[in-house]
């Protein structure tokens, strides 16, 4: 039988609840202290691991200071110093070219909505956000291949379409969890939910998912 919105979004609640206890501090895993340092570790974070990132941000963030530093770097230079984290070139000028639209667009303030995120090189939806969320606590989703993965799974959505389904999480899921939820699907993703080989015997939610195996 085809599970109408109210129940959806009321097992959404229950995994929400569920998640908090078993994860209580999820949070972002970059390292930043910054709103343009947390764009910068975004962007280096695509098809790259947060640990990754964070091993080559903080010699990245003491060479490149301000968004000014990084608008006009040598973008080849720029390249060598994030060269571990992979596709360095494009993600080099992806950077160089979001920061200086920072600075000479924005007056050197990463913006703080979505429209005007989405005008930055290199930046797409989930780079978009992250900042929203981490930076200015707007409410927003951050729809990574955990996130595709898992909300299938949990039978929440049917599309592999990261921004459908950021619409069909938003609809279901309480605003104020929006942010939070991310990070604990990523750490169930990491932990119990993983790729290939989920360990419903183990997990929490196997009540509420239709995909458990347990
Ligand atoms: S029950 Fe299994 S498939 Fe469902 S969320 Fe848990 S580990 Fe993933």
């Amino acid at each position: 039988m085809k599970e109408d919105k109210a129940r959806k979004a009321k097992r959404a609640a229950a995994i929400v609840e569920q998640l908090k206890k078993i994860y209580p501090r999820a949070r972002c895993s970059l390292k930043y202290s910054n709103p343009h340092e947390i764009l910068v570790s975004t962007i280096l974070s695509a098809q790259c691991t947060d640990r990754r990132v964070n091993q080559v941000t903080p010699e990245l963030f003491k060479k490149y200071k301000t968004p000014e530093a990084f608008a006009y770097a040598d973008v080849n230079e720029l390249a060598v110093d994030i060269h571990s984290c992979g596709y360095h070139n494009q993600k080099a000028k992806s950077i160089q070219g979001a920061n200086l639209m920072i600075v000479e667009e924005y007056h050197g303030v990463v913006p703080d909505n979505m429209e005007n995120l989405l005008t930055l090189p290199g930046v797409g939806r989930k780079t978009a956000n992250c900042v929203l969320g981490e930076v200015y606590d707007v409410p927003s989703m951050v729809i990574d291949t955990h996130m595709v993965r898992i909300m299938n799974l949990l039978g929440l959505t049917t599309s592999k379409d990261p921004k459908k389904i950021e619409m069909e999480c938003m609809d279901i899921f309480d605003k104020k969890d929006w942010i939070r939820l991310t990070h604990m699907i990523i750490d169930h993703g990491r932990a119990v939910c993983i790729a290939r080989r989920p360990q419903c015997s183990m997990c929490s939610l196997s009540d509420l998912c239709p995909s458990s195996m347990a």
